[in-house]
């Protein structure tokens, strides 16, 4: 047979049709029917399970609270709603062994949630936490970059294959695993009433988003991308998955404060009109208000767990810095250690790096950015330098390594 006339055995294609394609003794086959195989294999067990548990231990809302509490600060009602619905999303799941009588019909519906704070937050951090907690397949997807089908972007399926990617291709893991989707408040349509200035392309993704957080069979193509006539695709039941939604909601206060106005000027007591915390509206996000954002009913409806998170001052940030099991100030002590050298931050330096993250509007995510600015130029020298045992991070020494290395004219936008 001539390479030009090598064909897969298994498909039919031929060698400049595929990528690859492999020689046996007399039979070829290409890198495509090796993938396919593969799954196979998989879906019949052959291959090892993935590491991802298959028995989980149920954990008490307390537990996963007190999980949450090692990585995440402050934010404790989210953490403690997040808690509960996580805990009743797993009971639900064993439910399905578990009925009291013949006629039990109870059936307890998911519990799928929204997260509305500020960008920075701790929104994904908290979902990713959970999920690591949990030892279940968990993926992120950014929900501007979602299209309905048949416009450009991608389809609401690649949400699914990316857990199923986290799974490794697991159907039965990625089926109990957790989605956390991104900036959901990008795809509320602009105007609350659907018939004026409706904006198609918002509600659509909503309207194909929906369909995921219903709990339906969801075709999703092995490789990505565009759905192929030919392509054979992995079926993946989206029942059991938990979606945690979040979102900045930018301006969602002035709705919420203007339904409180209309609550209380209805028929509350001048009493409850004082408890209102103006400084800090978001606490009372509720599905009403993101219905009036721009949500549709149906995709609020099914994200029927609303929490908030609260912006970070000052405190919350130095205590970032610090305290999370894994906070930045841990981890580049151990960078320098690792170099026999004792790294060490003055109270006044932390506050410094602090009030630089505030200045520049950078959030907790700029932490890192200005660590890594003040301490690069040391990461570079010291570990040739055998002499020095010890840095000591001063106030000045912050403000210092800033100015040398132009850190505030790179933040100008
Ligand atoms: P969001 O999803 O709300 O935009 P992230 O969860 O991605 O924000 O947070 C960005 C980073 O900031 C995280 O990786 C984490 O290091 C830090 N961070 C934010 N909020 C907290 C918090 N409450 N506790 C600990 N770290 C936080």
């Amino acid at each position: 047979m001539s390479k030009q006339q090598d064909k897969c055995s298994f498909c039919g294609r031929g060698r400049n049709e595929v990528k690859l394609l492999i020689a046996g003794l007399n039979a070829y086959i290409c890198n495509e029917c090796t993938l396919q195989a593969n799954y196979i294999l998989k879906e019949e067990g052959a291959i090892a399970k993935s590491k991802i548990a298959t028995d989980f231990k149920l954990q008490k809302p307390n537990e996963i609270k007190h999980y949450l509490d090692q990585y995440v600060i402050g934010q404790e009602e989210a953490k403690k709603v997040l808690s509960v619905a996580v805990y009743n999303h797993f009971k639900r799941i064993s439910q399905k062994n578990y009925k009291k009588g013949a006629d039990d019909d109870v059936e307890i519906e998911k519990s799928n949630i929204i997260i509305v704070g500020e960008t920075g937050t701790g929104k994904t951090l908290m979902a990713r936490t959970i999920s690591k907690m949990l030892k279940v397949p968990f993926a992120i997807a950014d929900a501007t970059v979602l299209t309905e089908a048949g416009y450009v972007g991608e389809d609401v399926e690649s949400v699914i294959l990316r857990l199923l990617q986290a799974a490794d291709y697991n159907v039965k893991d990625a089926e109990r695993g957790i989605v956390f989707i991104d900036e959901i408040d990008k795809i509320a349509r602009k105007s609350d009433n659907p018939s004026i200035t409706r904006d198609v392309s918002g509600e659509g993704v909503q309207q194909a988003l929906l369909k995921l957080l219903e709990g339906s069979i969801v075709n999703v193509p092995p490789h990505g991308g565009r759905k192929h006539p030919e392509q054979d695709m992995i079926k993946v039941n989206t029942e059991n998955i938990l979606f945690i939604a979040g979102g900045a909601f930018d301006g969602i206060e002035k709705i919420i404060a203007s339904r409180l106005r209309t609550n209380v000027i209805g028929y509350s007591t001048k009493k409850e009109k004082e408890l209102v915390d103006k400084t800090n509206m978001m606490k009372y996000v509720s599905s009403p208000d993101l219905r009036k954002y721009g949500m549709i009913p149906e995709i609020v409806g099914r994200l029927p767990v609303v929490t908030f998170l609260n912006p970070l001052d000052k405190e919350a940030l130095k205590r970032i810095l610090v305290e999370p099991k894994n906070a930045l100030v841990k981890q580049f002590k151990r960078l320098f250690e690792m170099d026999n050298i004792e790294l060490s931050f003055t109270d006044g330096a932390l506050t410094t790096i602090v009030e630089k993250a505030i200045e520049f509007k950078l959030g907790a995510r700029g932490l890192r950015t200005i660590m890594e600015t003040i301490l690069n130029e040391d990461m570079f020298n010291l570990p040739s330098d055998s002499l020095t045992k010890e840095l000591k991070i001063t106030k000045s020494y912050v403000l210092e390594r800033l100015e040398k290395n132009n850190f505030g004219k790179l933040q100008v936008a």
